[in-house]
């Protein structure tokens, strides 16, 4: 069985309370929920990542140090070293003690596209930066996701078929299994409108499909977790879904009381 993920991506933001104290809080009540857990017949075992801005690493590190939890950075540079200015390495985020890093979040996308680079330019990109953090022992969670457009007009699975296909090329579909696929759609991220929990299985099974033609046991292996506007309230309908292995949490990720409920649902996946 593939082990739920739940990933909470802070973007640029800074907490009401300070980062230090978030992170504080949502180590004690990850801590609650393990052992809520730890009694609770149904419910499996799961992973918690966090990814603040760069600049609150060094907190998560001495703060998250020897707990379940992980952490990690929203982007990582293509490149070892050199002139990229506010860039960061692969190893530079390793010496934080990250385990993961977000690839290809379509607000990093959008940033590119400004620049009027091909889809197919932006994919060869998150590929490369895909090969860098595992290069260096990242696990990366790689984002993948139709605009709104590409969705009524019914380009889902092309839009992501173009960035697998990339992927697989540039490494084998085996390396995949280092790897966190997360479904996001755009059109979900940040609006309130959820994909449903339908939709999301769907593509979810698309995804899997399109690596099992390269890799069977590598597809059946690989998490794939769902991003835009989860929150508590449709977090379980979510992650109930077969092939949904948690989710990316980007809002709710900033309220305790949210993101621990939505790491609950994760653990009861099995439930049903
Ligand atoms: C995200 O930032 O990846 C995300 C899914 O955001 P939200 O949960 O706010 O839609």
């Amino acid at each position: 069985m593939r082990k739920p993920l739940v990933a909470g991506n802070w973007k640029m933001n800074s907490p009401d309370e300070s980062s230090k104290t978030l992170l504080e809080n949502i180590l004690h009540d990850s801590k609650m929920l393990d052992s809520i857990l730890k009694e609770q017949e149904n419910a499996s075992a799961i992973d918690i990542a966090l990814f603040p801005p760069s600049v609150f690493l060094r907190e998560a590190q001495e703060i998250l140090t020897g707990s379940n939890l992980h952490w990690g950075t929203q982007n990582v540079s293509a490149y070892d070293e050199g002139p990229y200015t506010g860039e960061i390495s692969a190893s530079m985020i390793k010496n934080f003690g990250c385990d993961y890093v977000l690839i290809g979040h379509s607000e990093r996308r959008c940033l590119y596209e400004k620049l009027e680079l091909d889809q197919f330019v932006l994919d060869q990109i998150v590929a490369e930066k895909y090969t860098m953090a595992t290069r260096h022992g990242l696990s990366p969670i790689i984002c993948i996701g139709e605009t709104a457009e590409d969705y009524e007009a019914g380009k889902t699975e092309e839009v992501i078929a173009r960035l697998l296909d990339v992927l697989i090329k540039h490494q084998g579909a085996k390396a995949l299994s280092q790897t966190v696929l997360a479904y996001e759609p755009v059109w979900a991220i940040g609006t309130g409108k959820s994909a449903t929990p339908e939709w999301a299985q769907e593509v979810h099974a698309f995804m899997r499909e399109r690596v099992a033609q390269s890799d069977t046991e590598t597809a059946e292996s690989l998490r794939i977790i769902y991003g835009g506007s989860v929150k508590k309230e449709n977090a379980r309908a979510i992650f109930a879904k077969p092939d949904v292995d948690g989710g990316l949490i980007g809002g709710a990720s900033l309220d305790v009381d949210q993101f621990i409920k939505i790491c609950f649902a994760a653990a009861l996946k099995e439930a049903g």
